[in-house]
This record gives C-alpha cells, structure tokens and sequence, in this order.
C-alpha cells in the first residue's frame, strides 16, 4: 500500500516537472519579440553618385561638405507607388535620374533614392548605409533618413509594414539624435523650419504618400519615443 502511493507521488511529480519542462520555452517563444534584422540589398554608391549627391548638397541645400554624409535628425516614411522590393531598388540602382523623371531633373541629376525599404511582410532592406546621403525628401534630405514601404494608392500598407517601421525608428532612434518622424506627405510643413534647406522656394512637388492612416498607427506605437511629427 505505501508502495502503490510512493509510485503514485513520484508519477505525478514527474508529470508536473515535465509540464513545467515543456510549457516555460513554449510560453517564452510565444511571448518574445520577434527578430529584429536588416538585409543588406545595397544601390550602387560610386564615385558618380558621390560626387551627385555633393553637388545636390551643395546646390539644392546651400551646404558644403566633403564627403555625403548626414547627422539623421528626422526619419521619413514613404511608399514606392512600385509593386516589388526588386523593382524599387531597379528604380533606384542608377546614380543618374532615367529620363522619365524629366520634371525633376532640373534640380538635380541625382537619381532619388532611401536608405531603406520595408517589404509588403515587414522584412527591412537597407539600400544605403544610414547616414549616407539621399534624395528622397525636398529641403530635408541633408537630414533626414527615408524608409520606403512597398505599396501605394492602390496597394495599402500592411499592418506588417506598420510593426516594421516602428522597430525601424526605434532601432535609429538608439543610434542617432532622432527627433522627428514624418510622412512624406507632411514635408511642406517644414518649409521655414530651421531643418529646411532648399534654395529655390519654388522646388516643390505634391506628395500624398504614405498617407494619414498609415502615419497614425505608427505613431500610436512610438508614443514613449515623445518624437516631434507634422504638427
Ligand atoms: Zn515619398
């Protein structure tokens, strides 16, 4: 009788220890953040790019310096208006603007570019290194990091996009003075702000991406980060 209980006792201990033993990584894995991770799917830099974006720095911006780099001060979020990561990064491959962006070329040759692209599923590309300029951005490219999102008018951002972006901003948030996000849409309300930098007044174009909605559900999520936005 004493036996038949010893036996019972220690059967159910086993069987308590290995629940705890199964269910604690179970509980763990579901419970953490997922990975975050870049891909590295660079545009080419050469030295014609190089000397483009100088140029642009110095024409456009009013700024001269010798090598393209930027201190990022403010993020903006785009989307592509192109349906696939490898047809935005087509677009932006080449230092010299394609023809068929006729209506900017007078500002610059500098083909348009971001540091970053954030696929349809949320994976992150960077295109460039962080603090290497791009023309992304009117008045603000000398500091400013651009984030393009795979989709457009008739292809909405995902909510994948959404979570990836606000793990982006975080992520640029640790390493450089970050202190303002915004759409693309909302650059104009910039103009006369001390970050503004171009120097034809009349150099604008009408932007609506990535659009309201998209901007307020990443807000909604980078709240504690207390960044400046459109105001
Ligand atoms: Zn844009």
């Amino acid at each position: 009788m004493w036996k038949i209980k010893m036996v019972k006792r220690y059967n159910l201990h086993q069987f308590v220890w290995k629940l705890v033993v199964f269910l604690v990584p179970c509980l763990w894995i579901s419970c953490a953040r997922p990975t975050f991770r870049i891909f590295e799917k660079p545009v080419i830099f050469d030295e014609q790019r190089r000397a483009l974006s100088l140029s642009y720095l110095e024409e456009r911006h009013g700024i001269e310096q010798e090598s393209p780099g930027i201190t990022p001060r403010m993020v903006v979020l785009h989307w592509t208006s192109v349906p696939s990561v490898e047809k935005t990064t087509d677009v932006f491959m080449s230092p010299i603007l394609p023809p068929a962006r006729a209506a900017i070329a007078g500002a610059s040759n500098l083909n348009v570019s971001a540091q970053f692209v954030v696929d349809r599923d949320g994976t992150i590309f960077r295109l460039l290194p962080d603090t290497v300029f791009a023309r992304h951005c009117i008045g603000l490219n000398h500091c400013a990091i651009g984030v393009e999102n795979v989709g457009g008018e008739s292809m909405p951002l995902t909510n994948a996009q959404v979570k990836a972006n606000v793990a982006l901003i975080r992520y640029l948030h640790s390493k450089y003075p970050i202190e303002y996000v915004i759409g693309h849409h909302e650059y104009k309300d910039y103009i006369g702000h001390p970050l503004w930098k171009e120097t034809d007044p009349h150099y604008l174009t009408e932007k609506i991406d990535p659009g309201k909605r998209f901007m307020r559900k990443v807000r909604r999520r980078i709240q504690d980060l207390r960044l400046k936005g459109s105001d």
